[in-house]
């Protein structure tokens, strides 16, 4: 987005309009389960935003839309602190954006022979499952990335999540995160029902995940055809216990924790060459209806572990990932029109 030459007045004042309406949009997405505005309207509004602090630096405060993680609002759920901060992803739009990203991983790296994970972007909430001894013991929304709301017993209705790991090569305490999503064919059936009742629709997949998983009562949440695929993990303590050989790479991350028996996606793709990051983004592209869930775009992530602590963190998102966000498709603004039900 281009911001003409504003003197610092005009600039603030757009800056405060463009906060406001994200504020305003965040409270609607993440407490309501129900969006006013599109997401790509959303993320052109939050580009724009970025681009005039990047003229302006002095209004880049650490409460700008940009430099934070979910909305930080009070809702109906008990508040849970996450053992280790969650982080959002940085957005890249277009295929020179993700080259950039990539020239800055070989200059980290000294080489341009890096392997990275190539995975879906799945289209619905991150949850942080805190498992301790191999047993789940909470479950919790991202919220603003520090705290979140405490889902617990929502959470253990989603049958394809471990109460207990399998195996016996744990460590003494776990945060695994995921996204919790609702497979789209289901979507399709739970709005179909719900107008049957005379009730309102969800606007899309991910509403539909956030609002079944956000219910007060954790038999409608059971009800609902949630599903969740974990996509890393938080804090972990070994306590001196033996870690497995393999807690090298993203890769094996994965691997350990399907042993475990806990979800992961049959999609990843473990890459070596921007060709094949862009064979995958191109394939999704066209196959995107194909795939069991609602996807938004390709994460790209650094493989190595010991190179993902090396780039470390800003204070929103890591350095060591990108998401390419595939363009908008088009929008049925009548359904956000609809009242959706929360
Ligand atoms: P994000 O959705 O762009 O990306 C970060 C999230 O992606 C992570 O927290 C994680 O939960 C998820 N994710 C999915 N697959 C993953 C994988 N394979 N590996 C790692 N993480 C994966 O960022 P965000 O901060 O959650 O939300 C911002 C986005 O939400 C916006 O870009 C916009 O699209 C949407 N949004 C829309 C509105 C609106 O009003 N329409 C409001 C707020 C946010």
């Amino acid at each position: 987005v281009e911001v003409p030459e504003a003197a610092d007045a005009d600039a603030r004042q757009r800056w405060t309009e463009l906060a406001e309406t994200l504020d305003a949009a965040q409270f609607a997405y993440y407490v309501r389960d129900a969006p006013t505005i599109s997401d790509a309207e959303y993320d052109a509004l939050l580009r724009e935003l970025e681009a005039l602090e990047a003229s302006h630096p002095d209004l880049r405060v650490p409460e700008s839309p940009t430099q934070r993680v979910g909305g930080t609002y009070s809702t109906d759920f008990a508040t849970v602190e996450h053992r280790q901060q969650m982080m959002s992803l940085d957005d890249v739009f277009s295929l020179e954006e993700l080259r950039e990203w990539a020239a800055r991983v070989h200059a980290e790296a000294g080489r341009t022979d890096v392997a990275m994970t190539c995975e879906l972007k799945i289209d619905g909430l991150a949850v942080n499952l805190l498992y301790e001894d191999g047993r789940l013991v909470r479950a919790a929304t991202r919220g603003d990335g520090r705290t979140g709301e405490d889902v617990t017993l929502n959470v253990r209705t989603i049958g394809t999540i471990p109460q207990q790991l399998a195996g016996t090569d744990h460590p003494a305490s776990i945060e695994i995160r995921g996204e919790v999503f609702f497979p789209v064919a289901a979507f399709a059936e739970l709005n179909e029902s719900l107008v049957a009742a005379g009730k309102a629709p969800f606007a899309n997949p991910r509403n539909s995940a956030a609002g079944s998983l956000r219910q007060k009562d954790p038999r409608v949440t059971a009800s609902r055809a949630l599903d969740m695929i974990a996509h890393g993990v938080g804090a972990v303590d070994w306590a001196g216990r033996p870690r497995p050989e393999t807690w090298r790479s993203q890769a094996d991350l994965y691997d350990q924790l399907q042993a475990w028996g806990v979800p992961v996606s049959s999609h990843t793709r473990v890459v070596r060459s921007e060709a094949d990051v862009e064979a995958m983004i191109a394939h999704y592209g066209e196959h995107r209806h194909a795939v069991e869930h609602e996807i938004d775009g390709i994460v790209i992530k650094v493989d190595d572990f010991a190179l993902q602590r090396q780039m470390g963190s800003t204070s929103r998102a890591p350095r060591w990932a990108a998401a390419y966000k595939y363009p908008p498709e088009e929008v049925n603004t009548k359904l956000l029109d609809i009242r959706v039900q929360v």
